[in-house]
């Protein structure tokens, strides 16, 4: 099957993290009955397969039972085709009814926002759950047919410590999970934190700390099983996620709803931001595009040594050449040596002849910079 991935975006939460700089809106349920339907009504108008399927947000789980009733109606066909279907799903509102209804309408992964086993770390980050809840759903949602978990946890947020961050991992690799996705937190214009580090009421974490925190990541939880396959993503063998992966080499995607990203037949587009702009976009009849780029090959190329890179598995020069027509060392060797003589990457060898590149450890840390100069 060609891997092309669906995403299908649900912009509502419950109440905005302090953190979050995604576009999310506070649950309103006119609005969420009416964007169902539309999802409804592009869904059946889709043409072909998906290897991956993703609902991600916002808080996809928040839409009420009878909402996921009618979307996974509409996606059954294509969930049947598809070989990971993943919805996003926080804790607080997350339900047994819910979790039976995924299960029975083909989704086979969860990613679960648990973000920290710490209490008073979730209360800064403004998250609505408790790290109590967090574990109780979890296992409902194991209980009830659920093996292939995932989820994300923030490392790095002030007046963290040390002992505290070994105690989450502990915690986490002791939790029926496969996939764990790690995050740095960052300080994002507009957020409530920007604000307060801008007027000094909070002191970020010691950078050094940062560093020990990352590199302690990467050892305790290969340590555990969980092997790193991308600069935040870590999984149990064979659980690597697909979408994730299709991402990553720059396969193409489809996006639905306010915000999200499509990538098909070299067109990169994005659809208007706001929810309700989508709407009344769609029922007047009016594109919700408002963005729209033909990638030129070389661009293209370029993009995908910048999303490949991040990934464990590195750039191996023959995929390279396969997926995107050129030669690797063409049109990016002054920029290796650079990045191998700053300990940034290195070659990977196979009998004697170089047949790729990937990240160092020193490279995961500056894995931005790494795949920007890509660019
Ligand atoms: S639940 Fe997720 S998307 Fe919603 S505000 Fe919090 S971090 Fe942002």
């Amino acid at each position: 099957m060609k891997e092309r991935s669906l995403y299908i975006h649900i912009p509502f939460c419950r109440k905005k993290c302090r953190y979050c700089d995604f576009y999310s809106i506070e649950y309103q349920k006119d609005i969420s009955f009416d964007y169902i339907d539309i999802l409804c009504s592009q869904i059946s108008n889709l043409k072909g397969s998906f290897s991956s399927i993703y609902i991600g947000g916002g808080t996809p789980s928040i839409l009420d039972l009878i909402l996921w009733k009618k979307l996974l109606m509409s996606l059954s066909d294509l969930a049947k085709k598809s070989q990971e279907f993943t919805v996003e799903v926080n804790p607080e509102s997350l339900n047994r009814d819910k979790i039976l209804l995924f299960r029975d309408r083909g989704v086979n992964r969860l990613s679960l926002g648990i973000q920290s086993f710490d209490n008073i770390k979730l209360k800064k980050l403004g998250r609505v759950h408790s790290q109590e809840e967090a574990v109780t759903k979890l296992i409902l949602a194991k209980d009830n047919g659920f093996e292939n978990i995932s989820i994300d946890l923030i490392f790095g947020v002030w007046g963290q410590n040390f002992d505290i961050w070994e105690k989450e991992l502990e915690t986490a690799v002791n939790l029926p999970i496969k996939h764990i996705s790690i995050y740095c937190l960052s300080y994002e214009s507009g957020t409530p934190i920007f604000k307060q580090l801008k007027e000094k009421k909070i002191i970020p974490l010691d950078e050094n700390l940062i560093i020990k925190m990352h590199n302690y990541n990467n050892k305790y939880l290969s340590k555990k099983g969980f092997m790193q396959y991308e600069v935040s993503n870590y999984a149990k063998k064979r659980y690597e996620s697909m979408h994730n992966m299709n991402y990553w080499k720059n396969n193409e995607y489809l996006g639905l709803g306010p915000g999200a990203v499509s990538f098909i037949d070299g067109i990169r587009q994005r659809n208007v931001g706001d929810v309700r702009d989508y709407l009344s976009r769609v029922i007047k009849g009016e594109k919700v595009v408002v963005f729209r780029e033909k990638l030129s090959p070389l661009k293209r190329a370029k993009e995908s040594a910048a999303l490949k890179i991040r990934t464990k598995e590195g750039i191996i020069f023959h995929w390279f050449k396969v997926q995107t027509g050129f030669d690797f060392m063409d049109i990016e060797s002054k920029l290796i040596d650079e990045l191998i003589q700053n300990g940034l990457i290195r070659y990977k060898i196979h009998r004697n002849t170089k047949i790729g590149i990937y990240l160092t450890s020193k490279g995961f840390l500056f894995s931005d910079t790494v795949s920007s100069s890509f660019l």
